[in-house]
C-alpha cells in the first residue's frame, strides 16, 4: 500500500494539567483542540444550533457562544443539550450568568475577571458550583479589558501584566482548591500575545487556551494567527486553540486545522501541493489547483496531490506524491506514484484526478482494513 503521511509534532509538549471540555480533554498530553464562537445572537436557538452544526461539519471542536443577556442565558440549556459539540459559556460583566451556564450544563464557562466587577468576591461561589457540576472555569484575560489594578501597575497590556493578572485569578479558585482551569491570555499583537504565553507557561501548570484577539479580516488574521501559534506550538505550548477572525466563524476552524496540520500536530488530510506557476507554465496553475482542491475537499484518507504548471519540475514532484499532474501543451499528464498512468486533454485534467484519488482512496482504505 502508500505510505500514510506521517505526523511529525514540531516538538514535545508542554507538561500540563489535563481538563475535560465535555468528551474533549484539553491539556495532559491530548491533542490540540480547535474551537471558534457563534456569531448568531444566543437567544435565537435556531440559528445558533445551525451554526454550531455548520461548525461541527467543519471540524470545529469545541463551541464557545456569548451571553450578554438573560435571553441569551435562558437559551443556554437547550443549546447545551442539543449541540454536538461541547457549549462553552462566555461571560463578561455578569456574574449571574456564570451561574445560569454552570446550571444549564455548559461543557465549561469562560470568565474574563477583568471585566466582572467584584469578581473576587464571587470567587468562593463560582468555584463551588462548578465543582458541583463539574465544569471547568477558562479565565480569559484580554489586553483590552485587563483588570484595573495592573494597568495601573504595568501602564498597560504587557506580557508581565497580562500573566500575572491570569495568574492571580487563578489563585483565587486555588484558595477554594478549585483547579479545574485553563487561561487564555489574549492581546492583538503576537509578539506581546507570544511573551504572555510563555511566561505563563513557566509559571503554571494549567493547559492553555491560545488566541491572538482581534486579528482582523481573513488575510490579516491567518498570517498573525498562524505565526503566534507556530512560535507557541513549535516550543510546545498550547493545548487548544481559536483564530479570531473578521470573517466566518466556519474560517477560523478551516485556518485552525491548517494550522495543526502544518505544524505536524494533525494528521493532514488532503495536501494539495502545487506550484507557485511562473513564466513556463502552460495552464492556469491557481484555478487548477482550486478546481482539484475542491473536487477533493473532504476526502476521508490521507492524500497528497502535486498540481504542476509544467513537465519542467512536474514528474520530480509528483513523484513525492499519491498523485499529480503535469500540465502541457494543452494536456495534462496524470502522474500516480510519480508514473505517468495517462495522459489527457486539459478540460478532463480535473474529473481525471478525482477519479484517480478515489481510486488510490479506496486502495488504501483497503490496505488499512487488512493491516
Ligand atoms: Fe514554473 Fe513549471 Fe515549476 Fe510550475 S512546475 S513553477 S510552471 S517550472
Amino acid at each position: 500500500g502508500l505510505p500514510e503521511v506521517p505526523v511529525r509534532p514540531i516538538a514535545e509538549r508542554r507538561v500540563s494539567r489535563r481538563i475535560q471540555v465535555g468528551p474533549v480533554a484539553v491539556g495532559g498530553g491530548a491533542p490540540v483542540s480547535v474551537q471558534s464562537m457563534t456569531t448568531t445572537r444566543t437567544s435565537d436557538i435556531g440559528a445558533t444550533l445551525q451554526q454550531i452544526a455548520e461548525l461541527t461539519a467543519a471540524g470545529c471542536q469545541i463551541v464557545r457562544v456569548a451571553c450578554p443577556t438573560q435571553d441569551d442565558a435562558d437559551a443556554l440549556p437547550v443549546i447545551a443539550r442539543k449541540s454536538q459539540i461541547p457549549v462553552v459559556a462566555d461571560i463578561h460583566f455578569q456574574p449571574k450568568y456564570v451561574f445560569a451556564a454552570i446550571e444549564a450544563g455548559c461543557a465549561a464557562v469562560r470568565v474574563n475577571p477583568g471585566n466582572i466587577k467584584q469578581f473576587d468576591d464571587k470567587v468562593k461561589e463560582i468555584a463551588k458550583a462548578a465543582k458541583d457540576h463539574g465544569t471547568p472555569i477558562r479565565i480569559g484575560v484580554n489586553a483590552g479589558s485587563l483588570d484595573r489594578r495592573l494597568l495601573q501597575k504595568y501602564g498597560r497590556a504587557t506580557p508581565e501584566a497580562l500573566a500575572e493578572s491570569a495568574l492571580w485569578e487563578a489563585s483565587l479558585f486555588e484558595e477554594h482548591d478549585f483547579r479545574d482551569i485553563k487561561i487564555s491570555v489574549k492581546h492583538n499583537d503576537p509578539v506581546v500575545m507570544v511573551e504572555a504565553y510563555r511566561q505563563l507557561a513557566a509559571r503554571c501548570d494549567y493547559p492553555l487556551h491560545l488566541g491572538v484577539t482581534e486579528a482582523g479580516p481573513a488575510f490579516q488574521g491567518t498570517i498573525k494567527s498562524a505565526v503566534a501559534f507556530g512560535a507557541l506550538l513549535s516550543q510546545g505550548i498550547g493545548d487548544t486553540i481559536r483564530v479570531s477572525l473578521s470573517a466566518p466563524p466556519v474560517e477560523e476552524i478551516k485556518v485552525g486545522i491548517q494550522i495543526l496540520q502544518s505544524l505536524g500536530l494533525r494528521e493532514r488530510r488532503l495536501e494539495i501541493v502545487s506550484c507557485p506557476s511562473c513564466g513556463r507554465a502552460q495552464v492556469d496553475v491557481y484555478k487548477l489547483a482550486e478546481e482539484v482542491t475542491a473536487g477533493l475537499e473532504g476526502m476521508e484518507v490521507p492524500l497528497r496531490v502535486a498540481v504542476m504548471g509544467c513537465v519542467v519540475n512536474g514528474p520530480g514532484e509528483a513523484r513525492e506524491a499519491d498523485l499529480g499532474v503535469a500540465s502541457g501543451n494543452g494536456k495534462g499528464q496524470i502522474f500516480v506514484r510519480g508514473e505517468v498512468v495517462r495522459t489527457v486533454p486539459e478540460s478532463k485534467i480535473v474529473e481525471t484526478l478525482i477519479e484517480e484519488a478515489m481510486r488510490i482512496a479506496e486502495q488504501k482504505e483497503k490496505d488499512g482494513a487488512s493491516g
